[in-house]
């Protein structure tokens, strides 16, 4: 029998039991072991993961990852990413890549591009990859990031993350700055990242200052098999 003074006690052993036996029983984690995918936390300890579908911060204000609490790569990708951070600390000591997407189930792929339903499919492309066609993040191959200071606090780069509109295109970065739309300073932030995963071989984007590719979409199809 459980005595009233103990209540608190068994309620936080019955949900820590509750969150191991989840991240261990996580269909879609334990898919992810299963083809070769690399948990990056584990694999890369200086890069920081913080998964923001798994929580109620992102453009859809709900947890869509469930289960799905940690990082996953494929294992050339985490040895890209090694050396990213390395080439992000030897710039900025102390400094860390923040990880917000890595491996996507196509699953919540199609959870993603059905909820964005205000754009029209060809506007919609430019956010998220339409699900018949793949994400290279279904492929364990895109890392969506940014980088945090030493004391674990995430640069200014002008807009959050999932910001979706013009503020957020790389390919618009000279023009915004000319306006005053975009600061100098997030600028530069936005550089110190991207010369990071550009030195380890990772390609940027013309939407997004956060999303960058370790291969082509046609490149990970080749090597890889989805992750559902
Ligand atoms: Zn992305």
């Amino acid at each position: 029998m459980i005595r009233l003074t103990n209540l608190p006690v068994f309620i936080l052993f019955a949900l820590t039991a509750t969150y191991i036996a989840r991240a261990q029983n996580c269909s879609y984690e334990a898919a992810m072991r299963k083809q070769g995918l690399v948990e990056v936390s584990q694999a890369a300890p200086g890069v920081k993961v913080e998964l923001k579908y798994a929580t109620q911060d992102n453009f859809m204000k709900r947890d869509v990852y469930g289960c799905l609490q940690h990082g996953y790569l494929q294992k050339e990708v985490v040895d890209m990413l090694k050396k990213a951070q390395k080439s992000l600390e030897a710039n900025k000591p102390g400094y860390h890549l923040l990880i917000y997407d890595a491996a996507r189930p196509l699953s919540i792929q199609w959870i993603l591009w059905n909820t964005l339903t205000q754009y029209p499919p060809n506007i919609r492309k430019n956010y998220v990859a339409d699900p018949r066609e793949h994400s290279i993040h279904n492929y364990g191959s895109a890392i969506d990031l940014t980088v945090a200071d030493e004391k674990g606090k995430a640069l200014d780069m002008g807009t959050t993350f999932d910001f979706f509109g013009e503020l957020a295109y790389p390919s618009k970065e000279q023009e915004l700055l000319a306006n005053n739309k975009l600061s100098k300073k997030a600028y530069e932030n936005r550089l110190i990242l991207r010369n990071a995963m550009k030195a380890a071989g990772f390609m940027p984007i013309e939407y997004e200052w956060w999303h960058f590719n370790a291969f082509s979409r046609a490149e990970a199809k080749r090597r890889y098999q989805v992750v559902q």
